[in-house]
């Protein structure tokens, strides 16, 4: 059995419905999908050497089944520098997540590679209860919130129709070099788009599927976030 029906028979076995950060990226990246590089950490000692191992800078991660929004309940550090860091904010998450919800099961902290800045954006699916899976494309922050400015269209989607979605948003001119910004890999985000197409295809119970932020570069593109929620 491949990884991903393996995630998911898994979480079903345990009765979850939602997957966590690390099973979410170990399936996109079975699909292809970049992801940043990442390992999981049981204890602080762990969470210096897999540091270590990375390469500063890093991020840190609450990895719960009880905690869907990481940064809402303190668990996302970002930009640490060095091991005695990484100490430091492993406690400290873990602390975070207790205070927050004080029954929550923690798996560990998440050690992940701290992807460069750059223009955020936002590859979604949800199942619509008519039109079956779909697929989202967006920008970040205020244009998906504020703005609603996203793109839908119904799966299987091709490349063409990939390029539509990110080409047709008011937003548009953002990633295509707007002023100072660099211009975006449009091919890279197409491959994200038509990846998650075929997954939600062969996983019809996926119901929803986040990749919140996925950073868009000049060359290439990269899933800081994923969230995938079973139905
Ligand atoms: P959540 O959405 O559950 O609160 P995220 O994993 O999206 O948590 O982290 C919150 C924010 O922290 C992201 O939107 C992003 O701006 C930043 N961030 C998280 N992980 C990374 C990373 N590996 N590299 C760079 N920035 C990150
Ligand atoms: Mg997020």
């Amino acid at each position: 059995m491949n990884q991903t029906a393996k995630i998911i028979s898994q979480a079903k076995k345990e009765g979850r419905k939602t997957l966590l950060e690390t099973e979410a990226k170990l399936i996109c990246s079975e699909y292809g999908i970049p992801v940043t590089k990442f390992s999981l950490a049981k204890n602080e000692k762990e969470a210096a050497t897999q540091a270590d191992q990375i390469g500063y800078p890093i991020v840190l991660k609450i990895v719960s089944p009880d905690i869907i929004h990481k940064s809402d309940a303190g668990g996302v550090i970002v930009n640490i520098k060095t091991s005695a860091e990484a100490v430091a904010g492993y406690k400290k998450i873990v602390e975070n997540a207790e205070k927050y919800k004080p029954d929550a099961k923690i798996a560990g902290v998440l050690v992940q590679e701290m992807a460069p800045q750059s223009t955020e954006v936002i590859v979604g699916a949800v199942k619509d209860p008519q039109f079956g899976q779909t697929v989202m494309f967006g920008l970040g922050g205020i244009f998906v919130e504020l703005l609603k400015d996203v793109n839908f269209r119904v799966a299987p989607i091709t490349a063409d129709d990939a390029k539509d979605m990110i080409t047709q948003l008011k937003a548009y001119p953002l990633l295509n070099g707007y002023r100072n910004a660099p211009p975006a890999d449009i091919d890279a985000l197409v491959s994200i788009l038509c990846a998650v197409s075929r997954l939600i295809m062969d996983y019809p119970e996926i119901k929803e599927l986040d990749l919140n932020p996925v950073m868009a570069y000049p060359k290439g593109a990269k899933t800081v976030d994923a969230r995938i929620i079973l139905e």
